[in-house]
């Protein structure tokens, strides 16, 4: 695997077509499976790694966000990744950069709600990492649901012929969708943590066993520790537009962990109700 830091060593690793894995690096085993993902295809792996400021908002952790160049790099290449694209911000954002991705009215709810401009900065970074990579393929995670379906508008609106594919959340054996902001949590967090898939799961039960009204089904949200602050938790259609109880859906949760923030979904499809559980159950990456 070819570590690249600037966009000419990337294109003289990958001339061709190319599949892609954004991520803000501090990689873990659901990075790997995204990459593992890509992998399944015949083109060249990209994973790019790079901590973008421009989707942290005031305050929030980008100082503190995790890197692990050396740790990433043994990662990816285990996982399949024919590059690992790790450039300077200056190279992201050169000097004059202006030009701004806003992906609609669905970025300023749910995490955009409590996170001004994030997903303008996602979109933004994410566009412009498509200018510098050129994939025909990229991958994202279902673990941050908005972000998918947000990138799939983006690649949709701006007919970027970029094939958007949305990989399985992997989790920690009691649950936990694995987060890079995980190793953040302390022992007592760590052990709160899991209120959240136990919630979810608790939900899924509850779509299993027929119910389909939102108030009933967010029900089980009373049983969060009183540690865990509740940002939002909602019932959605899949496409993120409100919940129709006949269409699959998405129960979506954000909260805070002291100065944590974590964010977990559930996909619901009333074709299928019992598949909702079986998605909670921890999982080797692919
Ligand atoms: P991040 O580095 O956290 O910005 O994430 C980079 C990519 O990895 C995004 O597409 C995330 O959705 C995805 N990702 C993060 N955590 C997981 C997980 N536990 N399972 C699957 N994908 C994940």
């Amino acid at each position: 695997m070819i570590i690249a830091r600037t966009a000419a060593e990337l294109r003289a690793a990958v001339s061709g077509p190319c599949s892609f894995v954004p991520t803000m690096g501090a990689l873990h085993d659901g990075h790997a499976s995204l990459i593992r993902l890509a992998a399944e295809h015949p083109e060249p792996v990209v994973v790019s790694d790079f901590v973008n400021p421009t989707q942290f908002g005031v305050g929030e952790d980008f100082k503190s966000y995790p890197r692990d160049l050396v740790g990433d790099a043994a990662l990816a290449a285990a996982a399949g990744a024919a590059v690992l694209y790790a450039p300077d911000v200056d190279e992201v954002y050169p000097p004059g950069f202006v030009t701004t991705v806003d992906p609609g009215p669905l970025s300023r709810e749910l995490c955009g709600a409590s996170r001004p401009g994030h997903f303008v900065g996602v979109a933004t970074v994410v566009t412009r990492l498509y200018g510098l990579v050129r994939p025909t393929r990229v991958v994202f995670g279902r673990k941050d649901y908005q972000q998918l379906t947000l990138m799939r508008r983006v690649a949709k609106d701006l007919a970027l012929g970029i094939d958007v594919i949305g990989a399985p959340t992997i989790r920690e054996a009691d649950g936990l969708a694995m987060s890079s902001r995980n190793r953040f949590l302390s022992a007592d967090q760590r052990a709160e943590a899991v209120a959240i898939p136990r919630l979810l799961a608790a939900i899924a039960e509850a779509y299993a066993s027929g119910e389909r009204n939102p108030t009933a089904l967010l029900l089980p949200t009373h049983a969060l520790p009183s540690t865990l602050e509740l940002e939002y938790l909602e019932l959605r259609a899949a496409d993120l537009s409100p919940y129709d109880p006949a269409a699959p859906a998405v129960a979506l949760i954000a909260c805070r962990l002291g100065a944590t923030r974590l964010i977990d979904n559930l996909e619901l499809d009333p074709a299928d109700p019992t598949a909702a559980g079986r998605t909670l159950d921890a999982k080797e990456p692919v």
